[in-house]
């Protein structure tokens, strides 16, 4: 897991921000879970604008400071916006594509996995935009992303996340939720991209609501505060390692 990344030919959505960037359209990027109907993720949002983030993304941005690591950054949308705010930024991805856009964008951006322990630089803020806490995958590998933050972090340094509580996903029209409590935490996810003849690796991707990610936070040291409440059981938290 920790020192994953994805090549080209195995890399839908790196193919579409690749062709996005290349010519200002792409296809469908379509994304499947055994949990959810089919679904989209538009890909010009994968290059919106500080204008066009949501209210909990820009909030991010603004609460940035000192050098910043920008943690599956995709396009690149958020250092762009970093760097133009005057903000010293280092972007990684495991997507070789994406990465490769970056640098074309102008980007300090990098292959590296964000569980690779060969990569020990250190930031005062890591940004992990659009529920970039996703790439934990499941709770139990909440340890190893704490260890990592940890080590990345500078003295006095800071996580943003934005992430969901999608309890509303399980919720009957009397507000029993169908869950199965032995199957693990509700937020975990699997899911599968495909773009044009590209079918992806399957993968775990985890959201988790703010109670239950303030738990884990504080079993590993860290202080957890919600910054901002979104418009759909989203929100934005801040963590700081305890003193
Ligand atoms: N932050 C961007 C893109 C989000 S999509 C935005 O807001 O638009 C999530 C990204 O995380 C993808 O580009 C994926 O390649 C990357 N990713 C997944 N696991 C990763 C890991 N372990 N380390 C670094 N990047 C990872």
């Amino acid at each position: 897991m920790s020192n994953t990344t994805i090549p080209r030919d195995k890399d839908p959505m790196g193919q579409a921000i690749a062709e996005f960037h290349k010519k200002g359209r792409a296809g469908k990027l379509r994304v499947l879970s055994s949990m959810f109907y089919e679904d989209e993720i538009p890909v010009p949002t994968l290059f919106r604008s500080f204008d066009e983030m949501p209210p909990q993304e820009q909030e991010a941005v603004k609460l940035c400071r000192g050098r910043v690591l920008d943690v599956g950054a995709g396009s690149g949308c958020h250092s762009i916006e970093l760097a133009k705010r005057g903000l010293q930024v280092t972007a990684i991805d495991i997507s070789e594509l994406s990465v490769e856009v970056m640098k074309e964008r102008g980007i300090d951006a990098r292959i590296i996995n964000f569980f690779d322990e060969t990569f020990c630089e250190k930031f005062d803020t890591i940004l992990l935009a659009m529920n970039g806490i996703g790439i934990v995958g499941k709770t139990e590998n909440l340890a190893a992303f704490f260890k990592s933050a940890k080590r990345l972090l500078a003295d006095g340094g800071q996580i943003l996340l934005d992430s969901s509580d999608i309890r509303y996903v399980f919720m009957n029209d009397d507000g029993s939720m169908d869950i199965d409590l032995a199957a693990g935490y509700y937020g975990e996810v699997d899911y599968k991209m495909r773009y044009r003849n590209t079918t992806g690796e399957p993968f775990d991707w985890l959201y988790i609501d703010f109670d239950t990610l303030s738990m884990y936070a504080e079993e590993h040291g860290f202080e957890c505060e919600k910054c901002l409440d979104g418009e759909h059981y989203d929100y934005l938290a801040r963590l700081i390692v305890k003193k």
